[in-house]
C-alpha cells in the first residue's frame, strides 16, 4: 500500500491506491466507486443506493436492500447483499459483514487489504434491546471509523431497563387518567422497539402509516408483534377514540405542538406527547431539548451508543488510528486521545449538525 485517504466527497470515501471505496452514499451522486458499502436503511446512509447501485457495485443486507427498494419503488440493478459474519471476496481486497446492533439489516464492514485493515461502523448501538442485539467488536483493526453522534460528556444514558420502565410508567400513567398518548421515535428502528415495549402493558396500539410498514418488514424478518394496528384503519381510530396510544415517526411531530398533532392524526382531543431520543439525555439541556421539541416528555431512548459506550468499543477494538464522523466528531477524537491514548481525528463533515443547530432547526 502506497497510499490513504478518508474524505468527504459526496458522501464519506477511502481511497487506497487506485481503489475509491464510497461509505453510506447520503444522496445521487455522479461520480463512481469501485466498491460502495451500505450499513443500513436510514435516509442519511442510504439516500444514495439507488443511483450508486447503477454506477458502482453495492453491498448491503439483504433486509436493507429490501427496505430502500420498497420506499424508493425502485430496482437496485447492481447489489451483492452479505450476511453478518460473512466475507466477500474483491480480489484486491474483502469485506466481511458484523452485526452493528442499530435497526434491523444494520452491518458494519471490515474492509482488509493485505497490508491494512479497515472498519467502518455505520451507526451502531452497543447494548442489547428487545428489537436488536448489540454490535459485535470487530478485531485485528488498524484505523477505525467510527460514528460519533453523541460523542461527548453530555451523553451518558441510562440503563436500557430503566429507560424502558421510565417510558411504560408515564404511558400508564397517561393511559390510565384517559388521555391519548402520542409516542415519537425514528420509524425505523425505534418505531419497532416501541412497539415490542408496549405489549408488556396494552393489547393494542395504534401506530402511523411508516411505522406499520416497518413494524410488517420486522415481524418477516424477526419476531411476530400482533399488538398494533394502523391509525388510519377504523379499529385504530377507535382505539384513540377515548384514550390510547400512538407511534409515530418523531420526525413528523417536529414544528407542532399536541394542538396541531391532534388535528393532523385525527384523534378526539389533544394528546400527551412524548418523544424518544439520545438528545434527551443531555441533563443540563433537558428542559430547552423539551420546549424545542414542544412536547410533554422525553425520554433518552436511543439506538445508538452513548460516549462512554463508544470509548469502551474503541479500547476493546484498540486500533492504531481513529477517524470520527457524524454529530460531536471534534469531542469524540479529543476523548480517544486523551483518554485511551489512541491517535484519532475527525473527518469534518460539513452537514454535521451540532445540538444548539438541531434545537433550532427543530
Ligand atoms: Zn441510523
Amino acid at each position: 500500500m502506497k497510499s490513504f485517504r478518508i474524505y468527504y466527497s459526496r458522501g464519506l470515501r477511502v481511497k487506497i491506491d487506485d481503489i475509491t471505496i464510497l461509505l453510506d452514499p447520503k444522496s445521487s451522486t455522479a461520480s463512481r466507486a469501485d466498491l460502495v458499502l451500505v450499513t443500513h436503511a436510514h435516509q442519511d446512509h442510504a439516500g444514495g443506493y439507488i443511483f450508486s447501485s447503477l454506477r458502482s457495485l453495492v453491498v448491503s443486507s439483504k433486509i436493507t436492500k429490501s427496505i430502500v427498494e420498497k420506499i424508493t419503488r425502485r430496482r437496485a440493478l447492481n447489489v451483492k447483499t452479505i450476511q453478518e459474519n460473512k466475507q466477500i471476496d474483491f480480489g484486491k481486497f474483502s469485506v466481511y459483514a458484523l452485526n452493528a446492533g442499530h435497526v434491523m439489516g444494520s452491518l458494519q464492514y471490515i474492509i482488509e487489504f493485505p497490508d491494512l485493515t479497515l472498519c467502518y461502523t455505520g451507526d451502531i448501538n452497543l447494548v442489547d434491546t428487545i428489537t436488536e442485539k448489540r454490535a459485535s467488536i470487530p478485531e485485528g483493526v488498524d484505523v477505525l471509523i467510527i460514528e460519533s453522534t453523541y460523542g461527548s460528556e453530555d451523553f451518558v444514558f441510562p440503563p436500557r431497563s430503566e429507560i424502558y420502565s421510565s417510558i411504560l410508567e408515564w404511558v400508564e400513567y397517561q393511559v390510565n387518567r384517559g388521555e391519548i398518548v402520542v409516542l415519537g421515535g425514528y420509524a425505523l428502528g425505534k418505531g419497532q422497539e416501541l412497539t415490542a415495549l408496549l405489549k408488556e402493558i396494552l393489547d393494542k396500539i395504534a401506530v402511523s402509516r411508516k411505522v406499520f410498514f416497518y413494524n410488517r418488514i420486522f415481524e418477516k424478518e424477526r419476531f411476530s408483534l400482533e399488538n398494533y394496528v394502523p391509525l388510519e384503519s377504523s379499529e385504530g381510530r377507535k382505539l384513540v377514540q377515548s384514550g390510547g396510544v400512538v407511534v409515530v415517526p418523531h420526525l413528523e411531530l417536529r414544528k407542532h405542538t399536541p394542538y396541531t398533532i391532534s388535528r393532523r392524526l385525527g384523534l378526539s382531543k389533544v394528546p400527551k406527547v412524548a418523544v424518544c431520543t439520545g438528545w434527551a439525555a443531555a441533563s443540563s439541556r433537558f428542559y430547552a431539548i423539551k420546549r424545542a421539541f414542544n412536547v410533554d416528555m422525553l425520554f433518552p431512548l436511543s439506538s445508538h451508543a452513548d460516549v462512554e459506550q463508544l470509548l469502551s468499543f474503541v479500547d476493546e477494538v484498540r486500533p492504531r488510528l481513529v477517524y470520527t464522523v457524524h454529530g460531536f466528531s471534534r469531542r469524540l477524537a479529543k476523548l480517544i486521545r486523551q483518554r485511551l491514548g489512541i491517535k484519532a481525528r475527525r473527518v469534518f463533515d460539513a452537514r454535521q449538525q451540532t445540538l444548539t443547530r438541531y434545537v433550532k432547526n427543530l
